[in-house]
């Protein structure tokens, strides 16, 4: 086990203690494991030992610097369900031996238009990310959660109802939030056709939350072993996007497109399935820009949109909603040694639908 350090460190550095972790060193390296610094609580801080981490494709674009911003060592993770541990003396949000989670967000700057606003996603200051961002407190990077505890402010914590399964909780806080976010955004509701694009960890959950919601929903895979999941996860028709006659015949026809693919494909032949007035609004973030028709968009006025996952107040009212409605994500339990072949099996689409650690297995 090797032992992180960082030279960047701010003068008034609060206390730390050392956590076990997985980390990448380098984007052609796999993830191994680390000792990381974790703060000792603040004031408004939470310690939380973490249960389970969700695995989100993001995690892959980053450790292998596909988005171009990594910062290494890397630590993913950022689905993260455990109990809490220790509290600052100002925290009332939650109590030692709460469950609660940590999604994509671990601080903003909570006074811009956006932070007021509830969208603390889009501070226009820069929100810190939970992993591989400028950590302002410790210097260097902030660690994700494939790690055995994490601190953080109370603000950006959230509580997990009781009734849900913790393991297949874990996804909701980004898979989850990233599709419940614009199609709540977009209205989507009866009355309205619905597609959703990619059937992986995002798109499994769009399926749900659409048909939650009351819309039409017809699923649009590559993967024709995927067709009687669709059915089963609450898409009322699957579409197999290789087949160019069930393509045709959606042409101009959907109120709302949810693209939750990771790597490049033909955004026409999508902005040519809405009505007039339509919107595809993309939630994938492949590593290469993909052309855009004019005539698609200027013909019938339609939308072309993007949205980044959603609120720390939006999280909490969508964790809330699937324990109203028993909505949890499909998950493969996995250990923190398995990691590395998980990746290549989400890159394979080969993960019915979200690989999630079961973190107690980092201690063996
Ligand atoms: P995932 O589980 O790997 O699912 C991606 C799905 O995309 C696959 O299951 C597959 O579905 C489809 N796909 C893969 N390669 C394709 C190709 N070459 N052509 C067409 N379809 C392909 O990934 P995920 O965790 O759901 O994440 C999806 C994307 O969303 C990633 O790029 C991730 O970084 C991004 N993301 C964005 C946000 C945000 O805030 N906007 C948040 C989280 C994640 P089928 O087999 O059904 O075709
Ligand atoms: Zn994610």
């Amino acid at each position: 086990m090797s032992t992180v350090t960082d030279s960047s460190t701010p003068h008034a550095r609060p206390a730390v203690s050392a956590a076990r972790a997985w980390a990448a060193q380098s984007p052609t390296s796999p993830l191994a494991p680390v000792s990381i610094d974790r703060r000792e609580p603040l004031a408004d801080d939470v310690v939380i030992d973490i249960l389970y981490c969700g695995v989100c494709h993001s995690d892959l674009h980053q450790v292998r610097d596909e988005w171009g911003i990594s910062a290494y060592p890397l630590v993913p993770g950022h689905e993260i369900v455990g109990r809490v541990s220790r509290v600052g003396a100002a925290v009332t949000k939650v109590t030692v031996g709460d469950i609660a989670a940590v999604g994509c967000l671990v601080d903003a700057c909570l006074h811009c238009e956006s932070c007021r606003d509830g969208l603390e996603q889009y501070c226009t200051v820069g929100g810190t990310q939970t992993y591989n961002s400028p950590d302002a407190i410790l210097g260097g990077s902030t660690y994700g959660g494939y790690s055995e505890r994490i601190t953080v402010k109370e603000a950006f914590t959230l509580k997990v109802p009781a009734g849900l399964d913790l393991a297949a909780t874990a996804p909701l806080l980004c898979a989850g939030i990233t599709t419940y976010s614009p199609l709540r955004h977009w209205n989507v509701g009866p009355g309205q056709k619905v597609g959703i694009i990619g059937l992986g960890g995002l798109g499994h959950m769009g399926v749900k939350f659409a048909r939650a919601f009351g819309a039409q929903v017809v699923l649009f895979t590559t993967s024709p072993a995927k067709v009687a999941d669709g059915l089963r996860l609450g898409a009322h028709e699957v579409v197999v996007s290789s087949r160019p006659e069930e393509m045709a015949a959606h042409a101009g026809s959907f109120d709302f497109l949810l693209d939750a693919v990771s790597a490049s494909h033909d955004i026409n032949a999508y902005l040519m399935l809405l009505k007039r007035d339509g919107t595809l609004t993309l939630v994938g973030a492949p590593e290469q820009p993909m052309p855009v028709a004019a005539f698609p968009l200027i013909m019938g006025r339609r939308s072309f949109a993007g949205s980044g996952i959603g609120g720390i107040k939006e999280t909490q009212e969508m964790l809330e909603f699937c324990a109203a409605h028993g909505i949890t994500s499909d998950i493969e339990v996995i250990r923190i040694d398995q990691i590395n072949d998980a990746y290549e099996r989400m890159l394979r689409g080969d993960v019915r639908y979200r690989f999630v650690i079961d973190m107690a297995s980092i201690a063996r």
